[in-house]
């Protein structure tokens, strides 16, 4: 469990603080089938407290997948960039689903939580992946295949 704690933050409202530090995950395997995900993530983010007692973290997570193309089927290795812009009050809200308590706040749900809600609905392997040939199987990306080509 990644602990952040937040004595300083909040004894000194709207002062910015940094860190970054590598999260575990605990996001099951099949959750993004049939891409797969690390099981750690890297988090670079600022934090502060603001005067209404919210926490606020901003930064940016890092995971690196393994991802199926949508169009062609290959896989290939990059790096999933994530923005994070999460507000965290000291008290439950029925509106709020994080709370930090004693000063404290465990990250990991939250970046977690971050990544499924911001896991791309789809990936393509390059912008202009040409997919497969219908009729013959062929990965374009590769080879153009002599199947005629019909005009929709
Ligand atoms: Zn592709
Ligand atoms: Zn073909």
């Amino acid at each position: 469990m990644v602990v952040l704690e937040l004595s300083s933050a909040l004894e000194s409202p709207n002062k910015r603080f940094k860190c970054s530090f590598n999260c575990p995950l605990k996001i099951s395997e099949e959750a993004f089938l049939p891409h797969k995900i690390s099981s750690m993530a890297s988090v670079k983010m600022n934090f502060y407290v603001d005067l209404d007692g919210l926490l606020h973290l901003e930064g940016n997570i890092r995971v690196p997948c393994e991802f199926m193309c949508d169009r062609c089927g290959a896989s290939f290795e990059k790096n999933l960039f994530i923005e994070l812009n999460q507000t965290v009050s000291a008290t439950l809200d029925e509106e709020d689903e994080f709370t930090y308590k004693d000063g404290k706040v465990a990250l990991d749900p939250i970046i977690e939580d971050n990544i499924i809600l911001s896991f791309p609905s789809k990936v393509l392997c390059r912008e202009d992946c040409k997919g497969i040939c219908q009729n013959c199987g062929m990965n374009l990306n590769d080879q153009d295949c002599i199947c005629p080509k019909f005009i929709n």
